[in-house]
């Protein structure tokens, strides 16, 4: 398996200890070792060697790059030059891309190595990365538990140390979720600090990449490398790079006041994650956080708001898949149009089709799509008044822990509530991020979730490597 985390490795690498080249074989050994949990969809064994030959030379010439040698998995939902990119769909099954998405080729010039394509629930819809084309990812903490969804298998690339990192894509929680369920920190980044050209659309007012790591330093320097505008997307913002060095809180600084959620959203959680959630509140009171009750007034309309917006917005994106441009063609002279659409899409990407194309239809669309737009709006407002009363917010990142696999497959719903606590972000577009707290009873683990001020990434960064040192300390003694 490969190293702790990548600050680890580099540190080895730079004390001689260890090399990119048998850094590589550890991951291709690893992955091949548990393929079982179905983490990938395409491993590049080739061009990781070929990297990893690359950047042990830029070592011994003592002219490493800020990532040299990183091994990154990526989401099979983000371009990548000549390799294929599937979305774990049957629709692009065999799609080949003729470009790198940003993120990636800002990845590799910084000198990362990218190892393999990962698995998720088609077109990044879905909490339990069941939904994928190419099988099921499971939790490496018990397999008989789902990892997370929609970046299933990039979480688990990474717990199960078979990358240093991976590239998460996040539209109402896909990222942090998964993050949560696998014991790892993920962090979406605020709405246009990272570049969406070459992430294949799911809902573009939503989406944002980001990286799953196993330490905020890891996630920092990734996300530093990731971001900053890029000409390609137009709703890239001008801001400078997201600052890579996270410099810790100074003890006679003064702390940001945290806002602390109360029993209308813990009421909703399980035992073990309130728990959680209140030994962290202990921990934050302990060390002189000022913290503040806070309530949101538009909790209800958040799940309403994120399904219609991101189901209206995936109907439209997922209209190109037609059989004729590109992808998956059904061999039917009748009707080809709807036998690609019929064959190439599983059943709840068709599910969020219907949805969307059913909120935005002239009968439907002022009560639906036109309300949505109203309630994010509000939503927006709300964040606004909370963020007047504190500097960051501690939220759970999920109700529960990992659940089965199969659970809640058969009941759609109840799928869509687990997002219950991620999804406004993406509808505010301000930056999120999970950090591993505790264990459940079972073993599995649980995240909590900081949020920010729009723009605010560096600092959310800044205090979420403070809380992992104090979690750290805290359950080491
Ligand atoms: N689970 C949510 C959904 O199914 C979020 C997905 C995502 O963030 N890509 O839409």
């Amino acid at each position: 398996m490969v190293s702790e985390s990548y600050q680890h490795f580099r540190h080895d690498l730079l004390s001689g200890r260890t090399s990119c080249s048998e850094e590589v074989e550890r991951a291709l050994a690893r992955i091949e070792e548990l393929q079982h949990l179905g983490a990938f969809i395409t491993v590049c064994p080739d061009q990781a060697r070929t990297a990893a030959a690359e950047s042990d030379k830029r070592f011994q010439q003592g002219s490493p790059r800020l990532l040299e040698g990183m091994i990154v998995a990526i989401k099979d939902n983000i371009s990548t030059r000549g390799i294929r990119t599937t979305c774990a769909s049957r629709m692009l099954e065999h799609f080949v891309p003729t470009y790198d998405a940003t993120v990636v080729a800002r990845l590799r010039d910084a000198g990362a190595i990218i190892i393999g394509k990962t698995n998720l629930d088609e077109f990044a819809m879905g909490s339990s990365n069941e939904n994928s084309f190419f099988g099921s990812v499971r939790n490496p903490h018990n397999p008989e538990y789902v990892p997370g969804g929609s970046s299933g298998g990039s979480a688990v690339a990474v717990a199960a140390r078979m990358a240093h990192v991976a590239l998460g894509s996040d539209t109402g929680g896909s990222i942090r979720q998964p993050a949560a369920f696998c014991g790892l920190v993920g962090y979406k980044p605020s709405y246009g600090r990272v570049s969406r050209y070459g992430l294949v659309a799911f809902a573009s007012s939503l989406d944002q990449i980001g990286p799953i790591a196993r330490t905020v330093h890891d996630a920092a320097i990734v996300a530093y490398v990731l971001s900053g505008h890029d000409r390609h997307d137009s709703t890239s913002t001008e801001a400078p790079p997201i600052s890579a060095t996270i410099e810790p809180l100074r003890t006679n600084e003064q702390r940001p006041c945290i806002g602390i959620v109360g029993s209308t959203i813990l009421d909703g959680c399980s035992d073990d994650v309130r728990t959680v959630y209140h030994q962290v509140v202990e921990l934050l009171r302990e060390v002189d956080y000022p913290l503040v009750d806070i309530s949101f007034a538009s909790i209800e309309a958040w799940i309403p708001t994120y399904y219609i917006l991101a189901t209206a917005e995936a109907s439209s994106n997922l209209a190109r898949y037609d059989g004729v441009r590109y992808g998956y063609r059904a061999d039917d002279d009748e009707d080809m149009m709807t036998a690609t659409r019929t064959n190439g899409f599983g059943q709840e990407v068709k599910r969020r089709i219907m949805l969307g194309t059913y909120v935005l239809s002239a009968g439907y669309y002022d009560a639906y799509y036109r309300k949505a737009q109203q309630a994010r709006r509000w939503i927006v407002e709300d964040y606004r008044t909370i963020f007047a009363q504190c500097d960051a917010i501690l939220l759970p990142t999920t109700p529960t822990p990992a659940f089965k696999l199969g659970e809640k497959l058969r009941d759609p719903l109840a799928m869509y509530l687990n997002d219950v606590l991620t999804v406004s972000a993406n509808i505010a577009g301000i930056p999120a991020l999970s950090l591993p707290a505790g264990t459940s009873a079972d073993g599995l683990p649980i995240g909590v979730q900081l949020q920010a001020p729009y723009n605010q990434d560096e600092f959310l960064l800044r205090l979420a490597a403070d809380l992992e040192q104090r979690i750290a300390a805290s359950t080491s003694v």
